[in-house]
Order: structure tokens, then C-alpha cells, then sequence
């Protein structure tokens, strides 16, 4: 029988802004290293030094369980954040966002699309014909949360992306959350650039097509990023998406393929 599981969350903030967040699912003898290795990650930030660590430990019955499969990963060759983002607009196309869908959805994310005009929490979720934007808090948005890689996963993962210079946090966790959300009802596309200012690399997500990364996705030096979940609204109950996002418990345990570098021009 596999062992019980927990599911483990850091959240790091820092007067009183978000600064910090991480997550992993992992059984109970594993916990306290997991524990101690979070907060080192919370106190030795980038952007400063948390002066709030929350620490959440939850036990996840073994029937609630779900395992899946992450999206193949490729790289898209980009000159600069200007060339990045009309070609993630092509692509959020081509996997079936409306033009004006992707246009909007990229507009917000420039800037900033909490109503303070800084990074949201979470993700915003787009009708992907119209453009508008369905999470009920602005602010906060949808936080996908309790995925994790099962171990094998994290070890075969972490030598492919090793092959192609790949292997960090930032790919690795967005690999893994970008897995949830085209598991989700509903879900079309996910589009992605972080709100680290060193890291101008963000991504789109398409079922069909994989995990498209871009090196460049927004000027270095820009603190705001986001994410946009672009989802088909006919028959879509928007409650249970933001429901399965946030609490259903996914265990990654099949990994896909890391690509080279294409050049989506040629
Ligand atoms: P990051 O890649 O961690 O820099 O996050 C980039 C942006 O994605 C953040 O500014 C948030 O808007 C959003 N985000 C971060 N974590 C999550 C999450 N767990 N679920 C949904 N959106 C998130």
C-alpha cells in the first residue's frame, strides 16, 4: 500500500506583501526536512528576508489522491521579450483563445492586474472567447495549490531538464502546476511570466502542444508578472474549476518530454 500522505505549504510575506511560496506533498517521516527546508527558502529570498512564515500541514486521505501526467516541455527561440509575447499570442491562438482574449489577458499581466495595479496572489481565470476575467477576489485570483512530483517523477524530470541547463525551481514548480491546470474542466490555455524581477522567462500551456517556454517573456527589472487560465465558458461551473485547482490532490507520477530549442518563425 502506498504511504499516506501529507500535504505541506509555505507562505512567506514580507510587511505584509507576499514574498514567498512553496508546496510539496510528501509522508509523514519526510516532513520535518521538508518543514526546515521551506523556511530556509522563506528567510533567504531574493527580494529580502520574510518577517511572516505560515507553515501548513494537512493530511490527505489516501482515496483523494489523483495522479497524472506532466506536459511536454519545449523551449522557443526569442531575441527579446517583445518577440516572446506575440509569439505566445500566436500560440494562445492556435490553441484556441480569441485574439482579443490573449490581447486582454497579456494587457492585465503588464500592469499588474490586482486592483492596486501590482501582481496578483494567484492567476486570473479568462473567458477565452470574450476576455473577461471570472475569479471572484481580483487580488487574490485562483491559487493552485497540493501537486507534487512522486519521487521516481522528480528524479527522471530533473535529469532531463539537467540535459538542456533547465534544472531549477522556477521551471520545476511551474512544470507541475502548469500539469493541474490543463487537468482542469474547462481549461484551454494557461499563459505565464513570473513577478521576479531576475526572471524574465515565462511560458504558455496548451494540452495538445505541451509546455511552450520562453526565455523572455517581459523586460528584465519588471517587479510584475501573473498568469492567465483561459478557459471555454459553455457549461463551465466556475466554482467547481477554482474547487479542483485549489484543493483536488495531485501526485505527478508520469513526466514528459524536455525539448531542444525550436524556432517558431522558421
Ligand atoms: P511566479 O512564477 O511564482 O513568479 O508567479 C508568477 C505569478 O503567478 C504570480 O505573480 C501570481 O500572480 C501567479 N501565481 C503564483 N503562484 C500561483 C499559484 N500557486 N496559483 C496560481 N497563480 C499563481
Amino acid at each position: 500500500m502506498e504511504k499516506p500522505l501529507y500535504s505541506i505549504r509555505m507562505h512567506g510575506s514580507l510587511v505584509g506583501g507576499h514574498l514567498s511560496g512553496a508546496e510539496r506533498l510528501a509522508p509523514a517521516e519526510d516532513l520535518e526536512a521538508l518543514a526546515a527546508s521551506l523556511v530556509r527558502r522563506a528567510l533567504g529570498h531574493q527580494r529580502g528576508r520574510a518577517d511572516r512564515i505560515r507553515l501548513t500541514l494537512e493530511a490527505v486521505p489516501a482515496a483523494a489522491v489523483r495522479t497524472g501526467c506532466l506536459p511536454e516541455l519545449t523551449t522557443v527561440r526569442v531575441a527579446d521579450y517583445r518577440q516572446g509575447r506575440d509569439l505566445a499570442r500566436r500560440l494562445l491562438i492556435q490553441g484556441g483563445v480569441s485574439a482579443v482574449a490573449a490581447e486582454t489577458a497579456m494587457a492585465w499581466i503588464v500592469r499588474g492586474a490586482a486592483p492596486d495595479g501590482r501582481s496578483m496572489r494567484g492567476a486570473m481565470l479568462v473567458d477565452a472567447v470574450s476576455g473577461e476575467r471570472l475569479e471572484p477576489d481580483q487580488a487574490r485570483g485562483v491559487r493552485v495549490s497540493r501537486m507534487d512530483l512522486a519521487p521516481a517523477a522528480e528524479k527522471v524530470l530533473r535529469q532531463r531538464l539537467a540535459e538542456r541547463g533547465l534544472d531549477n525551481d522556477h521551471v520545476r514548480e511551474a512544470l507541475v502546476l502548469a500539469a493541474k491546470v490543463l487537468s482542469g474542466p474547462g481549461v484551454l490555455a494557461e499563459l505565464c511570466w513570473s513577478d521576479d524581477p531576475r526572471y524574465t522567462a515565462g511560458y504558455v500551456a496548451l494540452p495538445e502542444l505541451g509546455y511552450r517556454r520562453f526565455a523572455h517573456l517581459k523586460p528584465a527589472g519588471d517587479e510584475r508578472g501573473g498568469r492567465a487560465f483561459f478557459v471555454r465558458r459553455d457549461g463551465l461551473d466556475v466554482n467547481d474549476l477554482i474547487q479542483y485547482l485549489e484543493t483536488a490532490v495531485l501526485l505527478i507520477t508520469e513526466v514528459g518530454r524536455v525539448n531542444g530549442e525550436i524556432d517558431m518563425e522558421a
